[in-house]
């Protein structure tokens, strides 16, 4: 092990842990706490003694137990032993014979025709431009990172510090105490929301004005379809109006009137603008609104009365001894007690509980408004907002009431809510504890478990059966992201190197050692965590327990005590037993007429040195870094360049034989950085220069790729292939695709076969990529159709990204294009991995999701995956779970990281069992819930049509909160909507999904553009879904130049917009800038210097720096956002009543969408009519 290694991807160094540590070490550690970890000393060791579990025999092909079949090696598995499928061995390395290198002809300057046989001798000229050569090559550290690795250096610093603080009266835990074991059987007190009385009778055909879209206002001020320049990076212009809507726009109907009943079930229709609201509820019995006081009826269930509203109510012992709830850092009251979320008209009942019967805490009453409106609707208002922006043809009838949309649970409240209670820190000593949601900020101390930057759950307490999980209807998945990015103040998962013996793992399932395991026979053996089995400790690895059964080398192996670590892997983990060398990154330009013509080929050439090149990963403290670089251009043929460093000048090599494309020289091309700093610098100057008179029209794709991939076959190394890709590759080559766009097809049931590739050649060659670990980032610059979901593929079973940049324009785009690529190549990467979960037995993944490969049911094959993918699988049972055991999951990924050291990284996570579905309904992730809702849905978008899609989301929705209704809450009337506090957001979220252009896009965007969104999708981690689905939208008119505070964001609707506002609106691909129509002419001065809004020259979207603190705010707003997300965002301004407005409008997802989507209010409304149905 080199000690050169300590860091980890930039992140700052990784402390080193080799072997035990002498006595003296541990005096300078924190003394055990027997408290610490008291979730995972869970029971005596004879609890897990047991026989082994004879092997699972369920519908699920992944087991706990040794694994069959070819993959049996180090992930437990033989993987490298059998050889995957789709094997290495198939092509020798060079192509059989065809090594012979043509002959390299030295390039000198002059332009240089790239159609060529064979090989093309590249004119050359004395006249040669000094090479470019950019800023220096030397390290540049950023403050970031030289703080980290001070705070990194620090050899406690990755360690817990110790017993975190403890809930009144949890003293030392005797072993097999569990910590479920303080908890009553039944703890309800969970917050319950009730919204509004949604009685949804209507009285009247509410649904009419407002469906008919050519009454609609929005329609009269769509700008038209197919703008030339669509201004964002979907680059989706609004159109269509009239088109296919979503299924929610369909013809108004008018709903029958039915006394004391239900309207009858819309058919699949079910938005279709009528007032699902209705009358108040006359025979309810109740105060209009309110909910009968719950603590009777909980009573009477045996359940403990809630405690009151209030946060300090968490702490009473009322509150059930939800006992990992205090422990976490400032001792604030989980999710569920957050009481009330605001709204106005709810002010006055909640502050006084003595007004009104005590409400249970989370409950959303206060719904008195809606019944003094008689009648009203909640079907249509929603969705047009009365306010100032409504055009005076509004159809809206003015006599009409609506719903007021404060009077639905607000995602704003949740999230401030959340970073007022749970910001700070995270502890994650406790099994099963809640992290805070993804959009609080929060940092995270690793006390066992892992961050939740790396796994979050839908679910932090499991049904201990799988019955009690189906009708709860609530899926158990996990998102993974193992690499993700941690904060500066995080520690990164510390570097572990056994030597020889390697990771000691379970005999049995091959877990990897952790710090649920329980020593036993004095520390000889060990018990496996995961499925009971006992297995001898190595005798490199012995350690003596001290009085508490704990080894006393406890904290100074971060596998014994921490929840996230990396193993230095043995031969016994690589390919063919043989240790791998550094990745390889090879840079692939089109350099076709379009690409030219456009300034690509130039831009790329001019920054890829100084701004790319540059950022190379490298390991902390490593003066350069280790990955090798190769370069090729291509049109309709592929060209190769020697960079030798010896060479004075670079080499062209012309391969025009297409069919069997083959990699002309070895030597030479792929080189390190540093070696041939000049001869790169000569090469990207003369790029631009050969091909300026390019006029190739057509071009190749499928061969660039196996070029690619055969340069690191021959070459032995793992790697990326960046293409920089600007058309249909229609030229005659394997991988030629013909135009089938069909835009009118999208949101119809035949989307999905233009959504599906239209060949499986890109399929397969994915899959000859993932033997050889190769990875493709493709970055397309499209002006048309260029078949996204057939180049995707590649992507897709690589680990490889997708960007776009439709109708690009160098000066307008560039920099967007080149911040991309940059964190691209920059940003923290695995390469060659494989990715295994682990769970307790009784449970298994059975499904996974993202962009991936897998030649069997257990392993994930990841070319590559890099800080910002995520994997994400749902896990059911095979067997039962024992509720004092608690539920195990660890993540392990086998790797070859940047300096080409073999590597395993291990996540732990501990959840808690349940038998109470309150319990179940307490811990519930709901943004890890719509990720997971989301990728289930572009499944389905591919198999299934867009009814199903849909419905299957209302259905999923409505039966998990008919669930909580009949299981958890108490009987109350029927009119009344009662949501979970964790999952009062699920019909709102649901809806965003569902109105999402990547589920249920269209013809108003592109065939390209929809395949896109489902690329990306599929591989979010939570919390880019989270802020993709509902967008933030953050009022920048009235910030106070004198703060650097960040603005609070609204709801998004487009009632929360003032006409004398600006606002941003951003959902991590996108960012608008909407101003308003009487915004302050003195805030555009500052801003974009000129006199009125009319004047700002919406095209330039690049804001100017102008001295004064209004601007200063502005764009440090805007930058701040920017730095939060890994993909730089366009700013689009949009004025008011201008054009694009409408394309706007589209992400204000409270609202009813163009096409008929329905409003949030709309939807809820719907959604609670299902839950009545299901009920009765
Ligand atoms: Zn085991």
């Amino acid at each position: 092990m080199n000690p050169q290694f300590p860091g980890q991807y930039g992140q700052g160094p990784q402390p080193i842990y080799r072997g035990p540590p002498g006595p003296g070490q541990i005096g300078g550690q924190r003394p055990p706490g027997p408290n610490m970890y008291n979730g995972h000393n869970m029971g005596p060791p004879g609890q897990f003694g047991g026989p082994p579990q004879p092997p699972k025999t369920g519908p699920g092909p992944v087991q706990n137990g040794p694994q069959q079949g070819s993959y049996s090696g180090p992930q437990g598995d033989n993987y490298y032993g059998a050889g995957p499928p789709t094997s290495i061995q198939n092509k020798p390395p060079m192509g059989q014979g065809q090594f012979q290198p043509p002959s390299g002809i030295s390039l000198g300057g002059g332009p240089m025709p790239p159609s060529s046989m064979g090989m093309q001798r590249g004119p050359t000229g004395p006249n040669q431009p000094p090479p470019h050569i950019g800023p220096p090559l030397g390290p540049p550290t950023s403050t970031g990172q030289i703080a980290n690795q001070i705070g990194a250096m620090s050899l406690s610093g990755p360690l817990p510090p110790g017993p975190g603080p403890l809930p009144p009266g949890a003293g030392p835990l005797p072993p097999g105490a569990g910590l479920r074991g303080n908890q009553p059987p039944n703890s309800m007190g969970q917050g319950s929301v009730m919204a509004p009385h949604l009685d949804p009778r209507s009285p009247t055909g509410m649904g009419s004005p407002s469906t008919s879209s050519a009454a609609s206002p929005h329609s009269m001020s769509m700008p038209p379809s197919g703008r030339g320049m669509p201004p964002s990076g979907i680059g989706m212009p609004p159109s269509n109006i009239g088109g296919p809507g979503s299924g929610f726009g369909s013809a108004p109907q008018q709903p029958p009137h039915i006394v004391g009943g239900m309207p009858p079930s819309s058919m699949g229709m079910p938005l279709s603008g009528q007032g699902y609201g209705g009358a108040p509820h006359p025979s309810s019995g109740m105060v209009p609104g309110y909910a009968t006081p719950l603590s009777s009826v909980e009573t009477q269930s045996g359940m403990n009365p809630p405690p009151p509203m209030s946060f300090s109510g968490s702490t009473t012992p009322s509150s059930t001894g939800y006992n990992q709830q205090p422990t976490f850092a400032g001792g604030l009251p989980p999710n569920q007690y957050t009481g009330f979320p605001g709204g106005p008209s709810l002010g006055p009942g909640a502050s006084q509980p003595g007004s009104q019967p005590p409400p249970q805490q989370g409950q959303f009453m206060g719904a008195n408004s809606i019944h003094s409106m008689q009648p009203y609707s909640a079907g249509l208002g929603g969705a047009m907002p009365p306010g100032s922006r409504q055009p005076a043809s509004s159809m809206q009838p003015p006599q009409q009431k609506r719903l007021d949309p404060d009077q639905m649970p607000s995602p704003i409240q949740v999230i401030e809510d959340d970073r007022r209670n749970r910001g700070g820190t995270f502890q994650t000593s406790v099994k099963g504890g809640m992290p805070p949601l993804v959009t609080t900020d929060f940092i995270t101390q690793d006390q066992g478990n892992c961050n939740p930057a790396f796994v979050r759950s839908t679910m932090y307490n499991i049904p201990c059966t799988s019955d009690m999980m189906k009708s709860s209807n609530i899926p158990m998945a996990l998102t993974v992201s193992p690499f993700a990015k941690l904060k500066e103040q995080e520690t990164p998962p510390p570097l572990v190197d056994l030597g020889e013996v390697g990771p000691v793992r379970c005999k049995r399932c091959k877990a990897y050692m952790n710090s649920y395991n329980i020593f036993i026979d004095g520390g000889r053996r060990f018990q496996c965590a995961f499925c009971g089995a006992a297995t001898d400790v190595p005798a490199e690895y012995f350690a003596h327990l001290d009085h508490t059964g704990k080894r006393t080398d406890f904290y100074n192996r971060p596998e014994l005590c921490l929840g996230s670590y990396d193993f230095v892997a043995t031969k016994d983990y690589c390919k063919n037993g043989v240790l791998p060398q550094a990745p390889a990154f090879i840079f692939m330009i089109d350099v076709s007429y379009n690409s030219v013509k456009s300034g690509l080929v130039n831009l790329i050439c001019e920054r890829l040195k100084c701004d790319i090149l540059v950022n190379l990963p490298k390991e902390a403290g490593s003066e350069e870094s280790e990955i090798r670089v190769g370069f090729v251009t291509y049109a309709k043929e592929i060209h190769f360049y020697n960079v030798k460093g010896s060479l004075a000048q670079p080499q062209m090599l012309v391969v025009s034989d297409l069919e069997d494309v083959f990699v002309p020289l070895l030597d030479g091309f792929l080189v390190k950085l540093s070696e041939s700093e000049a001869v790169i610098d000569s090469l990207l100057s003369q790029i631009p220069e050969m091909f300026v008179e390019s006029r190739e029209t057509e071009i190749v794709l499928g061969p660039v790729i196996q070029a690619g991939l055969d340069a690191l076959k021959s070459a032995e190394r793992s790697g990326k292939l960046f293409i920089f890709h600007t058309s249909l590759p229609i030229a005659e080559a394997p991988g030629k695709l013909k135009n089938r766009d069909d835009r009118k097809l999208l949101g119809t049931e035949k989307e999905k076969t233009i959504l599906s590739p239209q060949t499986n050649f890109y399929t397969k060659l994915g899959q000859d990529c993932v033997s050889a670990a190769c990875s493709v980032d493709i970055f397309l610059f499209p002006n048309s159709y260029v078949d996204v979901a057939t180049i995707a593929e590649i992507c897709r079973i690589t680990g490889g990204n997708m960007y776009k940049y439709s109708y690009f324009q160098c000066d307008i785009d560039g920099d967007r294009f080149i911040e991309d690529l940059k964190q691209d190549v920059k940003g923290q990467k695995a390469f060659d991995a494989i990715m295994r979960i682990r769970t307790s037995t009784g449970i298994r993944p059975v499904d996974f999701f993202g962009n991936f490969y897998m030649s069997n049911t257990t392993d994930v094959e990841l070319c590559a995956i890099d800080c910002y993918q995520a994997v994400t699988m749902e896990i059911k049972h095979d067997d039962k779970l024992n509720e004092s055991d608690g539920a195990f999951i660890q993540v392990a990924v086998l790797y070859t990281g940047i300096t080409g050291q073999r590597r395993l990284r291990i996540h732990n996570l501990s959840l808690n069992c349940c038998v109470q579905l309150a319990d179940l309904f307490r811990s519930c992730e709901l943004d890890t819930l719509i990720n997971y809702m989301a990728k289930f849905a572009i499944r389905n978008v591919l198999n299934k049509t867009p009814k199903d899609t849909r419905e299957h989301i209302m259905t999923q929705t409505a039966e998990i909160l008919a669930c909580y209704r009949k299981n958890c809450a108490s009987p109350s009337s029927a009119g009344q909507l009662i949501l979970p506090e964790c999952m009062k957001l699920l019909p709102l979220y649901a809806n965003c999904v569902i109105k999402n252009d990547g589920i249920q896009g269209g013809s108003d965007i592109s065939t390209d553009d929809r395949s896109y969104l489902m690329h990306m999708i599929s591989s979010m981690d939570v919390k880019s879904s989270s802020v993709f689905f509902y967008p933030r939208l953050l009022p920048i008119h009235n910030l106070d130049p004198h703060s650097a505070e960040f603005p609070a964001a609204i709801r998004c609707s487009s009632e929360r917009l003032q006409e004398d506002g600006v606002y941003i609106l951003e959902n991590g691909i996108s960012m608008f800038m909407w101003i308003g129509h009487n915004v302050d002419p003195a805030w555009v001065k500052e801003v974009f210097g000129v006199q009125s809004a009319a004047q700002i020259d919406i095209d330039k979207c690049r804001l100017m720096d102008l001295d004064n603190p209004t601007s200063q705010r502005v764009r440090d707003v805007i930058k701040r956002i920017r730095s939060e997300r890994h993909r730089y965002m366009k700013l689009t301004v949009v004025r008011q009543r201008d054009n694009l407005e409408p394309w706007f409008n589209h992400f204000l997802v409270e609202d009813k969408g163009l096409t008929g989507s329905a409003s949030y209010v709309d939807f809820l409304c719907h959604i609670h009519k299902e839950i009545r149905n299901l009920l009765n």
